[in-house]
């Protein structure tokens, strides 16, 4: 058996552990069983946004005649688009393994526990007083063997489809579809209901689904019955809720319809860490799990699913196992962004979930079209929408759409880390006409509202 001051198991986020805690003259191992870097690097984040990238300045050329602007495609080199994202993607398992010093081991295979402290990998077994689980999430399986999730994309090694027919109506299948449409790719998404990013505040999905279906084909209530591959097309049935039927087809059919914890492969069985009803692994404030000195971060735990809350807390994780930091790390806030067409940007609770919690709140909207800059966009739906504690006026919740949401949230984002409290954006001097300007009538409106909340 083989002793380590640390093991970690999966190199996405917790990378970087490995990193400092070899550093820092520990004895680590880090085991990978795919491409060292994790998700987000990989096929996740990174290169969808590098798509995204593309699409915007397709979309941008589309949309070009709202300023009497005529404007028009002659060819998008998709293949090209791919070659170079791919080019990305391939360099990223060598740039992780070289981040390690001498006191690094890596391990590539599919690491289980034998016993709590106790993880074999190829057939070796390791040992440490502390461990890391850092294993992520997996695309759901297709329901046809042919069909692709986005791992399927990332990287995209044979020929780019002329069509493609998504499935889902979370960020991931919302941001895909975005590209292919932007880029010529013949696209379709099949939404099981009415909603689509159900998770957004109501207002905001109600103004994205407005705004989508202008540019995306859309088959709301719809699932797919049927599906056949056969002349390298997929032929489908789609069944509408209703019971109405139709026929389509495409070259192409991804799944983007949620993710799994990479949980069940790793034999927990064998020890005392204990998993919810969903197998993510549950954990404490500090994210120790059931068992001491085993740690869970990232998005094993189910907790955010998001990159900057995973390198977050691997980042405070390497503070508690090197520093000894006994300070517990709370995220009051995480934020997120939908890179889609409108972007979306969104931070603390929705309206729904206020309600569903019984927590007060005062719910602000306003449009940005107070802004010269909002203005000269030539579109109508940006807008911010706040929730106020009544009682202090701390923000509980804000939400975006709009063009470069996720840049416009950060200037929310430092008031909430720093002293939370709206009176603050209604109070700071705005440049003017920056599109950040629009928070200054969104913020007066807020802080009038809940004024009047009291009345
Ligand atoms: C298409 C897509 C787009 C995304 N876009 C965004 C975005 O814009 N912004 C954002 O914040 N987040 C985004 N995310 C989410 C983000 O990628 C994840 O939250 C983040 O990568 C999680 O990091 P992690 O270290 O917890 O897990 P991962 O990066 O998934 O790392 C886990 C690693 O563990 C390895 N592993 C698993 N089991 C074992 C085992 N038994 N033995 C050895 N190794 C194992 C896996 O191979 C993997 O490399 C996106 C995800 C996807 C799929």
């Amino acid at each position: 058996m083989k002793t380590f001051d640390i093991i970690i198991i999966g190199a996405g986020r917790a990378s970087n552990l490995a990193k400092t805690a070899g550093k820092a003259g520990k004895k680590v191992a880090i085991i990978e069983k795919s491409s060292f870097g994790g998700t987000c690097p990989n096929r996740g984040c990174v290169p969808s946004k590098l798509l995204i990238g593309y699409a915007h300045v397709a979309r941008s050329i589309k949309e070009a005649s709202r300023h009497f602007i005529d404007a028009q495609i002659n060819s998008i080199n998709v293949e090209k688009i791919f070659e170079e994202t791919n080019k990305h993607i391939y360099s990223v398992d060598p740039a992780y393994r070289n981040k390690f010093n001498e006191n690094v081991t890596t391990f590539e295979g599919e690491a289980s526990f034998l016993s709590n402290y106790a993880v074999t990998v190829n057939g070796e077994e390791l040992t440490a007083p502390k461990i890391v689980i850092a294993t992520g999430t997996r695309p759901k399986t297709p329901e046809h063997e042919k069909a692709w999730t986005s791992d399927d994309i990332f990287p995209l090694e044979g020929a780019v489809p002329k069509s493609i027919t998504v499935v889902g109506s979370g960020f991931i299948a919302c941001e895909l579809v975005n590209f292919f449409d932007a880029v010529g790719i013949e696209s379709k998404l099949l939404v099981r209901s009415q909603r689509i990013l159900g998770n957004e505040d109501k207002d905001i999905a109600a103004i994205f689904k407005e705004e989508f279906t202008k540019n995306i084909d859309i088959e709301f209530d719809t699932s797919i019955q049927k599906v056949e591959h056969k002349d390298n097309m997929f032929h489908m049935t789609l069944i509408n809720i209703d019971g109405s039927t139709k026929e389509h087809q495409s070259e192409a059919l991804l799944y983007a319809t949620g993710r799994d914890p990479n949980t069940d492969t790793l034999k927990l069985e064998n020890t005392d860490i204990k998993v919810n009803e969903r197998g993510f692994i549950t954990r404490d404030d500090s994210f120790e799990t059931s068992v001491k000195g085993i740690y869970v971060v990232g998005d094993a735990s189910g907790e955010h699913m998001l990159q900057h809350a995973a390198a977050a807390e691997v980042n405070h994780l390497a503070k508690v196992l090197l520093k000894d930091n006994k300070e517990i790390h709370k995220f009051k806030y995480m934020p997120h962004a939908v890179f889609t067409h409108p972007e979306i940007a969104s931070v603390g609770l929705t309206e729904q979930k206020a309600q569903e919690l019984g927590i007060a709140y005062v719910a602000s909207s306003r449009s940005w079209l107070a802004s010269a800059k909002a203005q000269s966009l030539r579109v109508k739906y940006p807008r911010t929408k706040f929730l106020i504690d009544p009682n202090t006026y701390e923000i509980l919740g804000c939400h975006l759409i709009g063009p470069e949401s996720s840049i416009m949230m950060h200037q929310v984002l430092s008031i909430m880390h720093l002293d939370n409290d709206i009176r603050h954006l209604k109070e700071m001097i705005y440049i003017h006409p920056a599109l950040s300007e629009a928070f200054l009538p969104a913020a007066v409106k807020a802080v009038a509202d809940v004024r009047a909340s009291k009345k």
